[in-house]
């Protein structure tokens, strides 16, 4: 099933500058299209999670392979910005059909470099174009506002103006989606991208840069560079580079934002997260269990959003072993292997942490009634396999608790009332997202109305708006002010150009002047 991919991804890759095929005046530009073969002696080697075979290996760019990348970023800037809203919504619109057209071979390269099932490899590359279908609608999306005679004859006008290049550094989870969380949105507002994949996972990024390419973008609208801490400082330390989007961990979320807004960028960062679902007595129960087994081990754990801790109101815990039994008739194989339903962790180093946080809250007087730690896979002997955990009696000082897992385990724990989950769930640093299960509509608005996450689900275990709304995470899970896509998006992405005039005849004639403040 799966071809090779990531070969064509290997010590070759620095920088893409898109080829041109669109101009206002309908001729072809020159292609100065480049994938330019890095000079580095640096790689990181990229591992098939389930065989831990290297598949390809990732350059770190040198910082002369990474200046040339900014610099034509911003050469390309110059022109791009002045590009016509329609030559944008083509380039978009053309963009869209070539993702969709591909989107069997990207879902391959995800399985193969990530690990994760084909179905939801698929359901990353999707939801990545449904940015893209936003980004179709760009004409509407950067209307201004006006309002005429704001004073006699006197008309202000604001145009959203795009900021120059931005930089968007990405992580190993969702090696299509995030890439196109940002670069899509930069560059329908006018804006040209320096994008760092995560080391990881280089493939998928690689794979739509061609794709944007055969889409007819003009050079350097979308450049790649690769590499890992030297590549994140020189994108939050570089004068031409106006505004980073990253999305990733806790630890690297806090220096990148920090980092960039000292060099005075904008800074969006999306981080880790810890997500309750509150279980209450009338929610319909067998639905209700399938979503909290599908939220909590659906891509192994390994999403931001993932439903990591289920909080159980009154007697709910009884149905803890109807969870178990459901999380066990998961299988866990190989990504490409069909009726897979999880595939491996991204590492060995991965699987060590997850297994390491699932020994300390044995040890910290937790329940383990299904434990994946000894799970094998015949014929995949050597991949970051674990399989579906679940962890009961947790208590809020557990380190199961306190850290992000990112793994498939199941964090139970308990609270008399709906009051009690509220408030524990509140009482929690991370805000991405939440859910409650309930048939009672005086419930689900009181959890709406009082509970902190920045996503909220009635009934949806993982509440991710689609790109019309913005990803609205917040507290430690989020950094920043404007939030990724929708119009949180286009505002990161733009700068707002606030223009007043005045055309009055007889302007001509008058001499008068004064000096006070004008109202
Ligand atoms: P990561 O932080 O290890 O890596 C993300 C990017 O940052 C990579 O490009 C990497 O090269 C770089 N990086 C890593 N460590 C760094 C450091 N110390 N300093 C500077 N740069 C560094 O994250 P990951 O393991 O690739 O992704 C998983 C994490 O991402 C999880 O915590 C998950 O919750 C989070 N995530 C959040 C969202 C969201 O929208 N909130 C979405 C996806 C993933």
């Amino acid at each position: 099933v799966l071809q090779n991919f990531s070969e064509s991804t290997t010590d070759k890759l620095s920088i893409h500058c898109s080829q041109l095929a669109l101009r206002d005046d309908g001729k072809t530009y020159q292609n100065q299209y480049k994938k330019q073969d890095s000079k580095s002696t640096e790689f990181t080697e990229v591992h098939d999670p389930a065989t831990n075979e290297v598949i390809c290996r990732t350059p770190k760019s040198t910082e002369s392979e990474m200046q040339d990348a900014v610099a034509s970023a911003k050469a390309a800037f110059s022109t791009w910005r002045q590009s016509s809203i329609m030559t944008r919504q083509t380039l978009m619109l053309k963009y869209q059909a070539l993702i969709r057209e591909h989107s069997k071979e990207l879902a391959m390269n995800l399985v193969r470099e990530n690990g994760k099932t084909l179905a939801d490899a698929e359901g990353d590359v999707l939801r990545g174009l449904q940015i893209v279908d936003m980004c179709a609608g760009i004409p509407s999306l950067l209307l201004g506002e006006s309002l005429n005679n704001i004073s006699t004859d006197m008309d202000t006008i604001s145009y959203k103006v795009p900021i120059g290049v931005t930089g968007s550094i990405c992580p190993f989870n969702f090696p299509a989606m995030v890439p196109l969380w940002t670069f899509p949105i930069s560059i329908a507002c006018g804006n040209t991208t320096v994008l760092k994949p995560s080391e990881r996972v280089p493939g998928a990024s690689m794979i739509l840069a061609d794709l944007f390419n055969k889409a007819g973008a003009p050079p350097g609208l979308l450049n790649i560079i690769h590499g890992q801490h030297k590549a994140v400082d020189f994108i939050c330390d570089h004068p031409d580079i106006k505004a980073v989007s990253f999305v990733g961990s806790d630890q690297a979320g806090k220096y990148i934002y920090e980092r960039s807004s000292a060099s005075g960028k904008r800074v969006q960062c999306n981080n880790g997260a810890k997500n309750h679902c509150v279980v209450m007595p009338d929610a319909n129960k067998n639905k209700s269990i399938s979503q909290i087994v599908g939220a909590a081990f659906g891509a192994a754990g390994q999403r931001c959003m993932a439903l990591s801790v289920a909080v159980f109101v009154g007697k709910t815990n009884d149905w803890i072993p109807e969870i178990v039994n459901a999380a066990k008739r998961l299988k866990v194989n190989a990504g490409h292997v069909p009726g897979a339903d999880l595939g491996p962790v991204i590492s060995p180093q991965s699987k060590n942490r997850i297994l390491e946080l699932i020994e300390s809250s044995v040890k910290e007087g937790a329940d383990l009634p299904l434990d994946g730690r000894g799970i094998k896979v015949p014929g995949y002997e050597k991949g970051n396999f674990v399989g579906p955990t679940i962890i009961t009696n947790v208590k809020p000082n557990m380190r199961c608790y306190k850290e992000e897992i990112f793994g498939p385990v199941l964090v139970c724990m308990n609270a008399a009332s709906l009051d009690e989950a509220i408030k524990l769930i509140n009482a929690n640093p991370y805000g991405n997202g939440t859910a409650i299960f309930t048939t009672n509509g005086a419930s689900a608005r009181t959890f709406i109305d009082r509970i902190e996450a920045g996503q909220v689900g009635i009934n949806v275990p993982i509440p991710v708006p689609l790109p019309m709304f913005s990803f609205t995470g917040n507290k430690k899970s989020f950094f920043g002010d404007s939030h990724f896509y929708g119009k949180h998006g286009i505002n990161f992405h733009t700068q707002t150009k606030t223009i007043t005039q005045l055309w009055r005849a007889g302007d001509a004639t008058d001499i008068s002047s004064s000096t006070t403040m004008p109202t």
